[in-house]
């Protein structure tokens, strides 16, 4: 039983960021406006992540990692109309199974937060009392300890410098969606990346990309019938040293706020940018770019990958469709 958990969890927890990932997910649905992210040893040897959100209470401290255990959701209705990024109670446990997890966390009616720590499955081992303020931390050591092939998998430095760099993308995808949240990242107790309270997603994105480049994205906002699309994209004819990357990890695409790898959005908002420009000059870049896709969220499914970056949209087509027109509506042409 305890191999199939530990590989079915690591189906959940593939790597740091995934981790991080799930903690955060954790923290924003708890309503946390406060996020720090730390890492020793590329988060390999510790991920730890603080919030000051509405933390858990005793009574649901014994079951919060036990698998299929959430808060948010009680029945398939819920399902139809989440507003949460958790929702299946796997994550904790997962992160159990894989690593060594204590949860310390204070919710407002306690005097004391409480430190708990878990065991494999999930369950409580031990607890003290202890002096964190409000809020939850989640600390996750000796990730993959037990899976020394997962392990192996980030020997190379250059593996374990791209997972950082990973894990800031995402928290920065995060600060970009959330603009009121304050964020750091720590490596080995230095602060890599941070971002203040920002009053709306512009100033949120001056924060993460830098003033020039935000300087040449234009704001979207349309308004459909089935979904709402708004963000900030290139300006047309916009500098392309500014506004466009090597890689697709400034295209921060999000549906109902959740980041997500949307492999046909992503070619449709490629493809229309490249063309504005002539020669081959944009062929191989991704555009810099804030696109939020706001659908019932009924018409999503979450489910279709372990880690929640897949979604299934119902209504692709007329997603697709609603992009499609708004990027000609920007740029003026169809692509071949
Ligand atoms: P899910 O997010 O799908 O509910 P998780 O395994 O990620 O499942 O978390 C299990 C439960 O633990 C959550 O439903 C929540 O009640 C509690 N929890 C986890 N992290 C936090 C946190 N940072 N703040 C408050 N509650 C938390
Ligand atoms: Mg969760």
């Amino acid at each position: 039983a305890d191999t199939v958990r530990l590989l079915s969890s690591s189906q959940v927890v593939t790597s740091v960021v995934s981790v991080v990932k799930e903690l955060m997910e954790n923290s924003l649905d708890a309503g946390a406006s406060s996020v720090d992210v730390k890492l020793e040893n590329f988060g390999l040897d510790r991920t730890e992540v603080r919030d000051n959100g509405c933390g858990i209470k005793a009574a649901d401290a014994p079951v919060m990692a036990v698998r299929h255990f959430t808060s948010k959701i009680s029945s398939h209705e819920d399902l139809e109309r989440l507003e949460t990024y958790g929702f299946r109670g796997e994550a904790l446990g997962s992160i159990c199974a894989v690593a060594e997890v204590t949860v310390t966390t204070k919710t407002e009616e306690e005097d004391v937060s409480t430190q708990y720590t878990l065991d494999s499955s999930g369950g409580i081992v031990s607890q003290r009392p202890s002096h964190l303020g409000g809020g939850t931390s989640v600390s996750v050591a000796k990730l993959f300890g037990k899976l020394p092939v997962r392990r192996q998998f980030f020997s190379s430095v250059r593996k374990r410098k791209e997972e950082v760099r990973k894990v800031q993308d995402l928290l920065m995808a995060f600060a970009i969606i959330k603009p009121e949240l304050r964020l750091t990242l720590a490596h080995n107790k230095v602060v890599v990346w941070q971002k203040a309270r920002a009053a709306d997603h512009r100033s949120a994105l001056v924060a993460t990309l830098g003033a020039s480049t935000v300087a040449n994205l234009l704001p979207v906002h349309q308004e459909q019938p089935e979904m709402v699309l708004d963000g900030f994209l290139p300006k047309p004819g916009a500098d392309l040293s500014l506004t466009s990357s090597s890689t697709s990890d400034k295209t921060f695409i999000f549906i109902n706020k959740r980041p997500v790898q949307q492999k046909d959005i992503l070619k449709l908002l490629r493809q229309h940018h490249s063309a504005q420009y002539p020669d081959d000059a944009a062929r191989h870049r991704f555009p810099v770019l804030l696109l939020n896709i706001t659908v019932c969220p009924s018409s999503l499914d979450v489910n279709v990958t372990p880690d929640k970056t897949q979604v299934l949209l119902h209504n692709k087509e007329a997603v697709l469709a609603a992009v499609e027109a708004l990027l000609v509506s920007l740029y003026g042409f169809h692509p071949e």
